[in-house]
């Protein structure tokens, strides 16, 4: 067995190389950190060297910073129940409701019976509900691609919903444009590792002494924009926000994302999908009667498939039209910045006891306290935020 890639940080995981591997000779195996990297096996591998043409993740160069005919828009689902549910303005539903109802197929990540994320299929919306909402952790995609292209050889509509690495591994898996397909990225500021999410949920268990049974990682009760981990056990409910959070906290801080995540490609305007979902901050400027701090979205429309879409659905939600100058979203103009206490915070999260070490990291200090307890929601009151994060960027 040897290792597909040369350089962690040049692998995003995305599972192209697996799936389109003619003699099944490469699995994803899991490394200390718990991400999955590509192998191979030498015994069965011809050196068509298939794998190694697939890989999407290689930097694109592009003449404008943002592409124009690239449509925006702010989007929010009428009804406060999904809201609720959706991390952003619930536009991920106003746009699988359309597929669905066209009797298309709808792929996206949910949670499996172990709380352990990975992608799914949903041909009804029953199904499609358990997408609804970010799940923080890196979905394992499988051989989800060869039912993708099967399905769409079937003649059947599909939207796959991913992160742009996700999105751009199918899109080169597939090696040619399907009329069907539509793709749909998340704006994506890095995916944490599935090994500290499985070992925090185990804590939270064994405090609590009791078995989880719902998680929402970004829950609402709190408000949009300061929103909470909430956990629902058989009979604790676990909920805090995200400047208390110890899992919150070492996701913002950098410390356990995807080596690859801090070198993304597609940290910038130019999208590899149809449609593009986000949070849309800065709405409280823009468009105040948008803004009840219940959550709208950010939708970018980057094909002429995707702004027919957004056509076909304007009378089933509520949706503005608007502009680049409108909003921001830091994962659009760079990659999400290394911590530097990465290394170390690893090394002692592998050779020391785990729970101490993800609690121990997990706090605020008590600068970055003031700045996201105090300043942060000040500036975001004011609209101050928006300017000084636009600034930071030009
Ligand atoms: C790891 C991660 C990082 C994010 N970073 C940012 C960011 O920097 N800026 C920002 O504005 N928004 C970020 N988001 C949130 C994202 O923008 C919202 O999910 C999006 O706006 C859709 O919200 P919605 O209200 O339309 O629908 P929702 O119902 O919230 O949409 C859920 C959609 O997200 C997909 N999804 C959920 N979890 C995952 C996952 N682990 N991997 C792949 N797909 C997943 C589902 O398939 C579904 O399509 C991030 C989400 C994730 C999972």
């Amino acid at each position: 067995m040897i290792n597909l890639y040369a350089n962690k940080k040049k692998c995003c995981g995305c599972t192209a190389c697996l799936n389109i591997c003619p003699n099944n000779s490469i699995t994803m195996e899991k490394d200390k950190e718990g991400f999955l990297y590509p192998v191979i096996d030498t015994e069965s591998c011809t050196s068509c060297e298939a794998c190694v043409r697939v890989c999407p993740f290689h930097k694109k160069e592009y003449k404008e910073k943002i592409p124009k005919d690239q449509a925006v828009y702010a989007m929010r689902h009428t009804e406060k129940s999904v809201l609720k549910k959706s991390t952003s303005g619930g536009a991920f539903t106003v746009i699988s409701d359309y597929v669905l109802e066209q009797g298309g197929i709808v792929y996206g990540a949910v949670f499996n019976d172990r709380f352990e994320v990975v992608h799914n299929k949903a041909a009804d919306k029953k199904q499609r509900d358990k997408m609804r909402g970010s799940k923080y952790v890196q979905s394992d995609l499988g051989t989800i691609f060869k039912e993708i292209k099967n399905t769409l050889e079937s003649g059947k509509n599909v939207l796959f919903t991913g992160t742009p690495c996700q999105n751009d591994g199918l899109k080169n898996y597939l090696k040619k444009e399907y009329s069907g397909l539509i793709l749909c990225d998340i704006a994506c500021h890095g995916v944490p590792s599935p090994k500290i999410w499985t070992d925090y949920k185990t804590y939270l268990e064994e405090m609590y002494h009791d078995k989880v049974k719902e998680v929402n990682f970004r829950s609402k009760d709190t408000g949009w924009r300061n929103s909470s981990l909430k956990v629902e056990l058989t009979k604790n409910i676990y909920i805090k926000n995200m400047q208390e959070d110890p899992f919150y906290i070492l996701f913002f801080s950098h410390l356990i994302l995807r080596p690859s995540c801090h070198e993304c490609i597609y940290a910038n305007y130019h999208r590899v999908t149809d449609l593009t979902l986000a949070d849309y901050w800065g709405i409280e400027k823009s468009n105040r009667a948008f803004d009840d701090d219940n959550g709208v979205s950010l939708v970018l429309a980057n094909t002429k498939k995707g702004k027919d879409l957004i056509k076909a659905v304007k009378n089933k939600t509520e949706i503005a039209e608007s502009s680049h100058d409108d909003f921001y979203q830091p994962i659009f103009e760079a990659p999400s910045k290394i911590s530097s206490k990465r290394k170390i915070f690893w090394e002692e999260y592998i050779n020391k006891g785990k729970i101490e070490v993800l609690l121990k990291y997990g706090r605020l200090t008590p600068v970055q306290w003031v700045i996201k307890k105090i300043a942060v929601p000040v500036l975001k009151k004011t609209g101050l935020y928006t300017f000084i994060i636009k600034v930071y960027f030009k």
